[in-house]
């Protein structure tokens, strides 16, 4: 088991796409660790060029103690699970596990004694004589993921693991692999595009966006204050509601309304200047009746999400969203009022946010 450190890791591929640009990151021993972000923004060229499938432009890359920017996949310790898992269809569960262990010359006892054991580890003990063809998508994930362990390599990588899995699957998938990862404690980094899926597994994340990281934290850090108005967008089953605003004496003038300064920024903005309020639907009360510090409109959309309603207000021609429990939610043409938290409103400037 090892750390990773990226050191101002630059990826420029041939035609001049700059798919990563100077990234600093330590993910420490041990950590379960996500990269998110929208397609394109260079989540698998950073992951393949910790594997050493790419090689970096510039900066470096260090496993543990070892610099192994230059250094061949082979030779680096680590594991990758790829997103359609690579398995052999020609052989047998037995042999797919098995087969990193005979590329490192392991004898044939040894293998099958370190498959079998794998494999009843995740739950395959019944299928080890079966083609991967013969294995649902869930058990074919689990034979991918049992050949990563059986190579007891320093870390493991994962490129969007769940991604072939149907929705309950995934969800059932996704427990298992956060226990397994947890017993094993091997740092692991993975790749997705699903945020819910990195919210829900990963101990930290990095979001990146364009070859830059944009933000580096826990999931309830991410979540709950997004380092700019790029995180907050893009961060949230229902987007958060990102709101031009001017700072009048001490309240904001939002959408024509006047709202408290968020907690967060109290004392850190200036008379008359202009910025982005942001506050989460979730954390955003909606009321038919007026309140203190509360934006007041006219229901144009509500959205059932199951055991609450997504209600979207029209305020002076700007959009307002409040999550509403199941039973209190308006119909379309009432006036309502949505009153933001002030202990989770945020206030950006620049795209940045204004925080102590
Ligand atoms: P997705 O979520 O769609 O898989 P990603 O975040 O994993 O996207 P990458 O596949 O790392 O993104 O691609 C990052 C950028 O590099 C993109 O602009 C992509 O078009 C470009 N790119 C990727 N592979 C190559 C390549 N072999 N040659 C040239 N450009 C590439």
């Amino acid at each position: 088991m090892a750390a990773i450190e990226l050191r101002g890791l630059t990826k420029v591929y041939p035609g001049g796409v700059k798919a990563l640009d100077s990234l600093d990151l330590v993910i420490p021993d041990g950590e379960f660790f996500a990269l998110l972000g929208p397609s394109g923004c260079g989540k698998t060229t950073l992951l393949r060029t910790l594997a050493g499938l790419e090689t970096a432009t510039g900066g470096s890359v260090v496993i543990g103690e070892r610099d192994v920017t230059g250094i061949q996949p082979g030779a680096r310790d680590v594991a990758m699970v790829f997103q359609d898992y690579a398995l052999f269809p020609h052989m047998n569960v037995t042999d797919n596990i098995a087969y990193p262990l005979r590329i490192k010359k392991v004898g044939k006892a040894e293998r099958q004694r370190k498959a079998a054991e794998v494999g009843a580890r995740l739950g395959l003990d019944q299928l080890m004589d079966r083609r991967p063809g013969q294995l649902s998508g869930g058990q074919q994930q689990r034979v991918a993921l049992a050949r990563v362990m059986a190579t007891q390599a320093q870390a493991f990588l994962f490129d969007e693991p769940l991604s072939n899995l149907d929705a309950r699957l995934r969800l059932e998938a996704r427990t298992f692999l956060k226990k397994l990862q947890r017993e094993l404690g091997v740092t692991t980094v993975f790749v997705t595009h699903d945020q819910a899926e990195a919210l829900a597994m990963a101990d930290r994340m990095a979001i990146m966006e364009a070859g830059h990281i944009r933000q580096i934290g826990t999931p309830a850090e991410v979540f709950q204050r997004p380092a700019n108005t790029f995180v907050a967008a893009f961060i949230g089953s229902t987007p958060m509601n990102l709101l031009d605003a001017a700072v009048r004496g001490d309240t904001l003038e939002v959408a024509g309304c006047k709202v408290p300064v968020p907690v967060s920024a109290e004392g850190l903005l200036t008379e008359g200047e202009r910025l982005v309020y942001g506050v989460r639907p979730e954390y955003t009360t909606y009321s038919a009746e007026p309140a203190e510090g509360s934006l007041g409109g006219r229901v144009s959309i509500v959205e059932n999400l199951g055991a609450s309603h997504l209600v979207t207000l029209e305020v002076n021609d700007v959009a307002v969203q409040a999550v509403v429990p199941e039973g209190d939610e308006p119909a379309v043409g009432d006036e309502g009022f949505a009153a933001p938290r002030r202990d989770r409103a945020l206030v950006y400037r620049d795209g940045e946010l204004v925080s102590a």
